[in-house]
């Protein structure tokens, strides 16, 4: 990766980073779990196979990530694990292969993280302030409040259902963006 494509782009996106575009990144062999607990990251470890006691362990931490800071950068840069290291975004190979101008995959960023920012007040006007949940999850959360009838303290029923029906447009919108623009399943860290 060329080092001016993060300094231009990355650092105005955190897309990949700040649960909008996954859930959660998984640990690869070759990265240090208890270096990169240490540095902060919040691992989780689970066996993926029958047995409980003899399938390998895989590590995972959740999106947004608590080594993201506030200017987009990464705290734990020169440590980053594999798939951080490995991962680059469509828009982000287009601008390196010459596809897309910076200037147009810029303004791409900017539209994505307003309809990002969109969704996020929408969960909050509909009670779900878990800030340091992924996007998908929060709205997988509200989704399954609605599906059982149950409607958020504080708005009255048709209001709340506006509100979802407004929710569920943007995350449409917000998931068509990032699968076209940035990576085919958004979920899959
Ligand atoms: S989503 Fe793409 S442009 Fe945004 S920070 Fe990640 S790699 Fe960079
Ligand atoms: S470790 Fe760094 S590159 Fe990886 S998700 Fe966290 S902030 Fe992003």
């Amino acid at each position: 990766m060329s080092t001016a494509l993060p300094e231009q782009l990355c650092l105005q996106c955190g897309l990949c980073c700040d649960g909008t575009l996954f859930r959660d990144v998984e640990l690869q062999p070759g990265d240090d779990a208890n270096h990169l607990r240490a540095l902060g990251l919040a691992l989780r470890g689970s066996r993926a196979g029958r047995s409980p006691t003899t399938s390998p362990v895989t590590f995972k931490f959740p999106q947004p990530c608590a080594a993201l800071c506030a200017d987009l950068r990464c705290q734990v840069y020169a440590a980053r694990p594999t798939r951080c290291r490995e991962f680059e975004c469509a828009l982000f190979k287009s601008v390196a292969a010459g596809g897309t101008e910076p200037a147009a995959a810029l303004k791409v960023i900017r539209q994505t993280r307003q309809q990002a920012e969109q969704v996020r007040r929408l969960l909050r006007e509909l009670g779900e302030t878990s800030e340091r949940v992924s996007l998908s999850k929060r709205f997988q959360k509200v989704k399954r409040q609605f599906d059982a009838g149950v409607v958020p303290a504080g708005l009255d029923r048709e209001t709340a259902y506006d509100r979802f029906a407004e929710l569920s447009l943007a995350v449409h919108g917000l998931d068509q963006r990032l699968r076209t623009k940035f990576h085919p399943d958004p979920t899959d860290g």
